[in-house]
């Protein structure tokens, strides 16, 4: 008999047999998700294959119960990617689709014709510079002998590494190849829609998490039938199903949000590789702050490394002034008084001004008056958060909210006072000295929909507001001329955390927070207000100097045994039973100690510790470290599955977590 083989995204490692609807050619399903029961649940499954397999009534096959796709969605090139993906980050093929193909991905109900957006084109062609001239011509030698390669693009902010990668993305299209662009944030969409389609118009097709599941749906059938040529998003758009592709680019390509935490824990960068690979195209790595492991990799020439030191017109670099927090004179304030100075001379300037600082709500700390305890989260190990108006204390982690004031759990206190500054706060407080200033605060509270980054991008492109205040979503990539002040106003708030990316990420943030500024006509200026100014992150930083910064930090990884000088991984245990959960990850650990002694395996491995939030939603959770060659890690996870753990505990692995959090 004739079956349906289908991969579902469960964590099982097999695939699974289903019975196909009577008048209906099974060869016609392959390729495309189908709706199953699975036990009790119902699932969208992807038909893998259809098999001829003997008939036994003991097997007892169900019938697929309707088929999702008209058209076939998955091609050779996903069945081996699936393949790599579940052997390389440990996830069944089902799981490995699902990240692939989108399970929520939704067919319109009718095709509209031709709503094609038709946009003017400016053809505002930029002159390059001799270094990006180089550059591009060294890439396009690449894309014309069609043979796979990867180049590292370190160029100091704002030394017009998006021009070259347009100007690659171009050469590609001229040879009817297309082009994959990830960008880190999705603030910084309507920027680069702005930039690209200003130079391809209608070729161009947007993707991430903000769009529907129909968009979704009509961009992958549009990049398959060739109708776009070019797709330029977030994570996931490295899986958009292009049949040539040419070039890939990966924009800030140090940004840890190009690694999956969830599984399958893929990382863009490395299936920008494999697809780079499987088309024989240009897969281009750019930043001004390169990842130590990629720029370990260029110094070994294992990728090509393309270097743009300086920037556009030759204009200077901003100047970096570090100043000492330690130094406050009223301890309530986070601003110094320098740094008012600074904000209040470039506004009389009719200048602009970016503000950044990496924590959200109006302060981290919320202290009960009476008898000093520190309000946590009742479900989680870490502070809540104060936010105004509506006076809110909220979780960041599980989201948790309640209203203020509070009762002391301890001592049934109802006044508690408040300290530390967030974004709300630092927003009143600019409110309050600068009264003419018009401000716009951008944070995961303001930006609630993808309209606030259009409204953000608009609005500071056309003066509308005056100071740029926000988290991360702020600190990279944008390119506003007008603006010639960044203030940091607290640089320390990753430099202390116990991963062994943290002092790389304080450099990278401080670099890339600064190259906003002077990027126009008027030179810029940077303020960086820290409690360790003597730090050499803060030191490199305002030389913008990143060749002697990854001398120092790699030494630190070779010593102390971190990537790129060993591969890693992180097993997660979590289970809403304190005790259950250490007894599993104490076993687990003895379980995978005496595997890797009896295989020679000569990995190291680490554990069982509580992870840095120890307890998040009412669950504990336990870490396990393993280091050594992936090749031997991924030999070690297979066994996880013969693994016994009590009720209630998951165990999970990541694969090159970006960090060991
Ligand atoms: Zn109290
Ligand atoms: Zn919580």
């Amino acid at each position: 008999m004739i079956v349906l083989d289908v991969a579902v995204p469960v964590p099982l490692n097999k695939t699974f047999h289903y019975l196909y609807p009577e008048g209906i050619n099974p060869e016609n399903i392959v390729g495309k998700r189908v709706k199953i029961p699975f036990g009790k649940r119902i699932l969208i499954g992807y038909v893998v294959a259809c098999l001829y397999i003997e008939e036994d009534p003991s097997l007892k096959l169900k019938q697929l119960m309707e088929v999702i796709d008209d058209e076939v969605l998955i091609d050779n090139e996903t069945v081996e990617l699936a393949d790599y993906i579940s052997k390389n980050y440990i996830c069944s093929l089902g799981e490995a689709y699902s990240s692939i193909i989108p399970i929520s991905m939704q067919a319109p109900k009718r095709i509209s014709r031709n709503t094609k957006n038709v946009f003017e084109l400016s053809y505002e062609r930029h002159i390059l510079n001799a270094q990006q001239r180089n550059a591009v011509s060294a890439i396009n030698a690449s894309l014309d002998k069609n043979s796979y390669s990867v180049f590292l693009v370190h160029g100091v902010t704002a030394s017009g590494k998006t021009e070259v990668y347009i100007n690659v993305i171009e050469h590609a299209l001229n040879q009817d190849k297309n082009a994959i662009m990830l960008i880190p944030e999705i603030s910084l969409t309507p920027q680069f829609v702005d930039i690209m389609t200003r130079r391809f118009g209608s070729k161009i097709g947007v993707w991430h998490s903000g769009i529907t599941n129909v968009e979704k749906y009509k961009l992958f059938h549009k990049a398959k039938i060739g109708e776009i040529k070019i797709v330029l998003g977030a994570r996931s758009a490295i899986f958009v199903p292009f049949k040539k592709l040419g070039v890939i680019v990966i924009d800030e390509e140090h940004e840890h949000k190009y690694k999956q935490e969830q599984k399958p824990s893929y990382d863009a960068r490395e299936i920008a590789k494999w697809r780079g690979k499987y088309h024989n195209a240009v897969v281009i790595f750019g930043s001004a702050t390169p990842s130590l492991e990629t720029y370990t990799d260029a110094q070994e020439k294992k990728i090509g490394l393309i270097e743009l030191n300086e920037r556009i017109d030759k204009k200077d670099l901003p100047e970096v002034k570090i100043i000492s927090l330690k130094k406050r004179l009223f301890k309530t304030s986070l601003l110094l008084s320098e740094t008012v100075d600074s904000i209040s001379k470039t506004l009389a300037r009719k200048e602009q001004i970016i503000v950044f600082l990496n924590r959200r709500g109006y302060s981290p700390v919320i202290m009960c008056k009476k008898c000093g305890t520190v309000f946590q989260c009742p479900k989680c190990s870490i502070s809540m958060v104060f936010h105004k108006n509506p006076d809110l204390v909220k979780c960041h982690y599980c989201g948790e909210t309640k209203h203020f004031p509070l009762t002391c759990f301890v001592c049934k206190g109802r006044e508690a006072a408040v300290f530390g500054t967030g974004t709300q706060k630092v927003e009143d407080e600019l409110k309050r000295l600068f009264k003419n200033a018009k401000i716009f605060r951008l944070d995961s509270d303001t930006a609630s929909t993808k309209k606030v980054y259009a409204d953000v991008y608009n609005g500071i492109k056309n003066e509308k507001y005056d100071i740029l205040l926000g988290t991360q979503m702020i600190a990279k990539g944008f390119d506003f001329p007008r603006v010639t002040l960044v203030c940091v106003i607290d640089a320390d708030t990753y430099l202390y955390l116990p991963g062994f990316k943290s002092v790389e990420r304080t450099f990278q943030l401080i670099t890339q927070v600064a190259g906003r500024s002077g990027r126009g006509n008027v030179k810029g200026s940077v303020i960086v207000q820290t409690n360790n100014p003597m730090h050499y992150a803060m030191k490199y930083a305002k030389n913008h100097d990143f060749v002697n910064f990854y001398n120092i930090e790699i030494e630190q990884r070779k010593k102390m045994l971190y990537p790129p000088y060993c591969d890693v991984a992180k097993i997660v245990l979590r289970n809403k039973n304190e005790q259950r959960v250490d007894e599993d990850s104490e076993n687990l650990f003895t379980f995978l100690n005496d595997l890797n002694d009896s295989c020679e395996l000569e990995l190291k491995l680490l554990g069982p510790v509580p992870a840095y939030i120890a307890k998040l939603n009412n669950t504990y959770r336990r870490h396990i470290i393993i280091k050594g060659e992936r090749k031997k890690i991924l030999h070690l996870a297979k066994f996880l599955e013969n693994f016994k753990q009590s009720l209630g505990t998951f165990v999970g692995i990541e694969i090159m977590p970006s960090d060991l959090l």
